[in-house]
């Protein structure tokens, strides 16, 4: 559908306007229900679709479809299934909510009701059960940042940065939904000056402003995907708050890379917007600065405008806006990310999770994290409380939202939202 059809959609429902959730973004999600139930769920402005009960209905039909992909505990099952399934249950579902004949509309009112529900009533549970989790570090304006504070600015990016997507195989174990409140983490840190190590709550506690896709199932062990066909092997995009404790990443991380300053808790917001959705917003990302090699060439518009901005809200205060940024930022695209993670043959499973990296731009407020803000803790943040931040405090909630506007359309990904509660009494 183009953008003018797009736009012309009219859903029966009342969405509110400016909603992050208008016809045509249809994210998936696991809802959970007052009754008990789980299923696999989407959103439509503020009601809640449940999947499963609209399948058992008869509404909802695609070839191999059947009542699991929507009754399991993840979505991993659901992204299994072919791409062509995922964009007919997306072309029906637009169907069933903005034409009043095609019989969602028209459906016995209390079987409909249970269908279709508020957003009040359903808790939302990650989403997948992530396999595996990499983590890229695609920011060209964020890897020279920290290579900066760390290595001063004539060797601010490394030698290979701007040959290849940098990144780092993570843990999936602790990937967590939004509205999971993490505890400071624990860990060796060494005080400036210090010979030994000190066990310590971490004091350098920040957030990462990330996206992240998640994979559909890839080629065999030893088959690499193409640069060109990468995207036909990404399901959709959520929000990703990769929690960074820098005192301990920055002792711990040589020779071997981050471990224990990053495994303690990522967070992701709950809805996967699905590229299908977020085509109207494709754009161009940066040119490479340097000739790349064959396999990580890309062309076209192979990213997307997506709009991001970090929230922060100290106990019982008003937020306030600390960063925006930008998607399209990124110097690596997508492609190129799951291209470089194939080409030696690496595998990939449906519900994989791909970071992106901290998303920063130019401009001193589009940094994406609180090290680059505060500029390693010389520039305090000034909060709309009248307190100032270095890093996070105990009872700090960090809110990332993304959005898409172009013209008259406009989508969101909802929130990705956390508070960091006191280190646990050892
Ligand atoms: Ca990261």
């Amino acid at each position: 559908m183009n953008t003018l059809q797009l736009k012309n959609l009219k859903c029966w429902l009342e969405i509110p306007e400016k909603s992050d959730f208008p016809v045509y973004n249809l994210p998936y999600g696991i809802g959970y229900f007052e009754d008990g139930s789980h299923s696999a769920v989407s959103r439509i402005g503020d009601y809640i679709i449940n999947l499963s009960l609209l399948f058992q209905s008869g509404l909802l039909r695609a070839d191999g479809l059947v009542l699991k992909h929507f009754a399991s505990e993840f979505l991993n099952d659901f992204i299994d299934l072919p791409r062509e399934v995922h964009q007919s249950v997306r072309r029906r579902l637009i169907e069933l909510l903005t034409d009043k004949h095609a019989g969602l509309y028209d459906l016995d009112k209390e079987i409909k009701d249970n269908i279709i529900v508020s957003h009040h009533r359903v808790q939302l549970h990650l989403p997948i059960k992530p396999g595996d989790y990499t983590d890229f570090y695609s920011s060209k304006e964020h890897a020279a940042n920290v290579g900066t504070m760390f290595r001063g600015p004539e060797n601010a990016l490394m030698p290979n940065w701007l040959h290849m997507p940098i990144a780092y195989h993570g843990r999936a174990s602790s990937i967590v939904v939004s509205d999971t409140h993490l505890h400071r983490p624990w860990g060796q840190i060494l005080p400036p000056g210090a010979d030994n190590p000190i066990f310590s709550p971490s004091k350098q506690l920040d957030f990462e402003l990330e996206m992240a896709f998640v994979t559909r199932r890839g080629k065999p062990l030893g088959q690499p995907i193409k640069v060109d066909e990468a995207e036909e092997y990404i399901f959709g995009m959520v929000i990703f708050n990769d929690w960074s404790a820098r005192d301990i990443q920055k002792w711990e991380y040589q020779p071997l890379g981050p471990f224990l300053g990053k495994n303690f808790g990522s967070t992701i917001s709950p809805w996967i917007v699905t590229l299908d959705a977020l085509e109207p917003f494709r754009c161009e990302g940066p040119q490479p600065e340097k000739e790349l090699l064959p396999y990580l060439k890309s062309s076209g518009e192979k990213t997307f405008d997506i709009q991001l901005e970090v929230d922060i809200i100290p106990s019982d205060c008003q937020p306030t806006t600390v960063c925006r940024s930008n998607f399209k930022y990124l110097y690596w695209n997508m492609s190129q990310q799951l291209a470089h993670h194939t080409v030696n043959g690496c595998n990939i499973q449906a519900g994989d999770i791909m970071a992106s990296g901290t998303i920063s731009g130019t401009a001193a407020d589009s940094f994406g994290s609180m090290l680059e803000l505060s500029w390693k803790g010389t520039k305090p943040i000034k909060l709309s409380d009248g307190t100032e931040r270095i890093f996070l405090l105990d009872g700090d909630t960090v809110i990332m939202r993304a959005f898409c506007q172009k013209n008259d359309l406009y989508l969101g990904f909802g929130q990705c939202k956390s508070t960091i509660l006191p280190a646990i009494n050892y």
